[in-house]
């Protein structure tokens, strides 16, 4: 009877494994799809299980190609999910390179839908100027580059913190519109769409910010639009990017730790007001940085 009740509970609450993960099996392998973070600006959490030694694997997806990484819990890779993506049914390719040579497993999972609200912003005049500055298309297609590492080493543990003791007030994905400019955040990162890249902290200038999980320094130097801008390399194609910083406290090459301290708040760039700008890229597409604050290790 116990055993009876219990089955019931676990139907009517939902079964206390990830809910929304899609299995499949071919011969020796299993993959299987966590689509609780699959979204417009969110993940899929693909995992890949072997009783065979197989080479390299990737999860191609929208025309990105993710590779696999050894992770505590096995082989994953997080695959991005651009927000600017309708909601429905979508097919991985996962490509493995087998013996007998490369084989191809289609997997079909559902990403959920979610609308981002829409943002103008009006910047001043003498911010405005920094987009015709000689070297800002340049500087923005070296940033891109540097987004789309893709170090071997999982640096982080456990969830991403907020790198500031405060909520955003604007959000991930708000397709922007900035007065009397088009094509500002594009020009920021070359990267096509107007949508906002990260999360924006109002906090007063001079606020410490805080590394949101464990990594690698790989840019940490002034740029003409994104002012004082910070890169961490946290492995495995996730970076965390700081725009508009009033200074940089960590140098290129260092590794930082969860939680310390690499820069305060500012308003350098292409700032309307002072504020943080933290942005999170999975193999060089913005995400929602909400999905690392909830992707366990
Ligand atoms: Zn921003």
């Amino acid at each position: 009877m116990r055993r009876l009740v219990l089955a019931f509970l676990i139907l009517i609450v939902g079964s206390p494994l990830p809910a929304q993960t899609v299995s499949k099996r071919v011969g020796l392998v299993t993959i299987s799809v966590d689509e609780g973070l699959a979204f417009p600006g969110g993940l899929f959490v693909v995992r890949l299980q072997s009783r065979r030694g197989i080479g390299r694997v990737v999860a191609s997806f929208d025309g990105l190609r993710c590779p696999f990484f050894n992770t505590r819990h096995g082989q994953r890779a997080l695959v991005p999910i651009r927000p600017t993506l309708a909601g429905g049914t979508a097919t991985l390719g996962i490509e493995l390179e087998a013996r007998r040579g490369r084989q191809r497993i289609p997997v079909r999972a559902t990403i959920a839908p979610r609308e981002y609200p829409p943002r103008s912003v009006t910047l001043p005049d003498g911010k405005l100027a920094l987009l015709m500055r000689p070297g800002a298309v340049r500087q923005s297609r070296q940033l891109l580059l540097t987004l789309r590492l893709e170090s071997t080493e999982q640096e982080w543990r456990g969830p991403f913190k907020a790198p500031v003791d405060a909520d955003p007030v604007y959000g991930y994905g708000a397709p922007t519109h900035y007065a009397g400019a088009a094509n500002v955040e594009m020009a920021t990162d070359s990267l096509f769409g107007e949508y906002h890249r990260g999360m924006d902290y109002l906090v007063p200038p001079g606020t410490v910010v805080q590394a949101p999980a464990a990594g690698r320094v790989v840019l940490a130097a002034p740029q003409i639009l994104t002012g004082n801008t910070l890169v961490l390399d946290h492995g495995q194609g996730v970076l965390s990017v700081f725009f508009h910083l009033s200074r940089i406290d960590v140098k290129e090459g260092e590794w930082v730790e969860s939680r310390s301290p690499i820069g305060l708040s500012g308003d350098s760039g292409i700032a309307a007001a002072p504020h943080l700008h933290w942005a999170v890229y999975v193999h060089g597409v913005a995400v929602d940085p909400r999905v690392m604050e909830s992707l366990a290790d």
